[in-house]
């Protein structure tokens, strides 16, 4: 199958962090469960230059360049791969950072495993990763965002949605909760041979 697999908070432990900086800076105390890249849409109260001086800060502590991988990530992708699976990489950073992303993966060793990165430009992360569901053909892709995965479904066969706890709720079909990268290949084992050929 051909799987597309986000990178941060799915791969990597990113958006907690993301938003213990924006909560230490602005005096805040958002809950993880609202936890969302886009945050200062919430927060018109923030001044401009106050948000691009944090993510200033953000990149000089190369704070995309150093994420953790979440455990059993590099163990899932290898395994993904070895039975056949092609990967690509798609993901919510602009492309901007595709230095950044391509270095941070070199130096985990995962760049051999993924056949091409799709960042994103301009677009909102749910548009941009359902057109690159389309454009890439892939049949499965794995997703922390909700609102992405929701996207994504209405193009292929299947979503599995990492689970953390600013995605939780009701899922639709053809979305399914992961809750461990030991869970991503037998969750893929049920749909062999259920090729949906009619879309
Ligand atoms: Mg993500």
């Amino acid at each position: 199958m051909r799987i597309g697999i986000d990178i941060d908070d799915v791969m990597t432990h990113s958006l907690p962090e993301f938003l213990d900086a924006f909560n230490r800076r602005f005096g805040l105390k958002v809950p993880v469960t609202e936890a969302r890249w886009e945050i200062f849409r919430r927060h018109p109260e923030i001044p401009a230059d106050a948000i691009a001086a944090f993510f200033e800060e953000l990149y000089r502590a190369d704070f995309l360049g150093s994420r953790r991988l979440l455990p059993g990530a590099r163990e899932g992708i290898e395994e993904l791969h070895r039975v056949g699976h092609r990967l690509f990489i798609i993901t919510g950073r602009p492309r901007r950072d595709r230095a950044i992303t391509e270095r941070w993966m070199e130096e985990r060793g995962l760049s051999r495993f993924f056949e091409a990165i799709e960042d994103r430009d301009g677009l909102d992360a749910p548009l941009h990763k359902r057109l690159a569901v389309t454009r890439l053909k892939l049949d499965v892709l794995l997703e922390d965002e909700y609102e992405v995965a929701v996207a994504a479904a209405a193009v292929c066969d299947r979503v599995l949605l990492y689970d953390q706890p600013w995605n939780q709720g009701p899922l639709p079909g053809r979305i399914l909760r992961i809750h461990s990268w030991s869970h991503v290949l037998p969750s893929l084992a049920p749909q062999i041979g259920q090729h949906d050929h009619s879309r």
